[in-house]
């Protein structure tokens, strides 16, 4: 299998643009598309339509915000000539279901689906840091291995089918969501007692507490006021609600993940559209009672 000669980028928003910006430093020529204009990285060429980017790359990576936009681009792919033989790597996080139905509809055209959500926030994004999670054949892995490490520290092949990728998608952010919130209400706690926000962290960091949000986010967006960990919360709480509604499709136990989808549907609702989902602290802060 020979490796991809031009690659195309569909959607350059928080993760795709750092993402295409890796890419487009590589030896492979990139072609890039968004709906908005003016996106495209430095070293890419920036396409008017989606429909240039697939007629002139044979490897198309989507980061989408949602599984309705990628399913749309997907059937309008299809739609195109000539496509079989194209490979799609989708890194939007859509669910499972979703996953399915654009490998459906791809494969129907003749063209490979594979379903890789990514992990790793938009500063691991910035870094090239990020964790891959590639359900799809392992020879295609193989295959766009020499792109794929451009702009990810960590890839995983972790089944054939499409739909796993986002199963292990979706389990990590349920646990970021968690962590998020939970260690919101931990800290409010610790400051209604007059402790400082700076001594509950130092302490938390280095104590059996410790997860992603203390470590990262209350440090280095919350502390320091900024709010821009680059992810929006209507984002999370699709996130949240996708687990939330495959975890009742497989039947597993849901007492934790039920709670904390509700808590993000609040905190979607009390937040202006693009807010970051950082904001979750300051929303459950107008909660504290008095
Ligand atoms: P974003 O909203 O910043 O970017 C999405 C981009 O897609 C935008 O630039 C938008 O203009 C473009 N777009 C929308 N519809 C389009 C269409 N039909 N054709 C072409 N372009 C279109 O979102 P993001 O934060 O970059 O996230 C992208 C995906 O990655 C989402 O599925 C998200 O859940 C997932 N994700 C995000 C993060 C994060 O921390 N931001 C981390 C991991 C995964």
């Amino acid at each position: 299998m020979s490796a991809p000669t031009t690659i195309g980028f569909v959607g350059l928003g928080q993760m795709g643009e750092p993402m295409a910006a890796f890419i487009a430093r590589g030896e492979t020529p990139l072609i890039c598309y968004d709906r908005v204009p003016g996106r495209a990285p430095e070293g890419a060429i920036e396409a008017g339509e989606l429909a240039e980017v697939i007629a002139r790359a044979d490897t198309i990576f989507l980061s989408l915000p949602d599984g309705k936009i990628v399913n749309a681009v997907a059937a309008e792919i299809a739609a195109m000539d000539d496509v079989a033989g194209k490979v799609i790597i989708d890194m939007s996080t859509i669910g499972p279901a979703a996953a399915k139905e654009a490998a459906a509809t791809l494969t129907a055209a003749g063209m490979t689906f594979i379903d890789a959500p990514v992990s790793g926030g938009r500063q691991g994004a910035l870094k090239a840091s990020i964790t891959i999670i590639w359900a799809g054949p392992q020879a295609e892995m193989a295959r766009h291995r020499h792109i794929i490490d451009l702009f990810c520290a960590n890839a995983f092949h972790v089944g054939d089918q499409p739909g796993q990728g986002q199963a292990v998608k979706l389990l990590n952010n349920f646990l970021s969501a968690t962590a998020m919130a939970a260690s919101s209400e931990a800290v409010l706690f610790g400051l209604a007692h007059g402790v400082d926000m700076k001594t509950i962290l130092d302490v938390v960091k280095v104590s059996t507490g410790n997860n992603t949000a203390i470590e990262d986010k209350f440090p280095r967006r919350i502390l320091t006021g900024s709010y821009d960990a680059g992810f929006f919360a209507e984002l999370l709480n699709k996130d949240v609600r996708l687990y939330n509604q495959f975890v009742q499709e497989a039947g597993t136990s849901n007492l934790i993940g039920a709670r904390v989808a509700e808590v993000w549907q609040q905190v979607e609702e009390a937040l202006p559209p693009q807010s970051d989902f950082t904001r979750v602290f300051e929303v459950l802060e107008k909660r504290t009672l008095p």
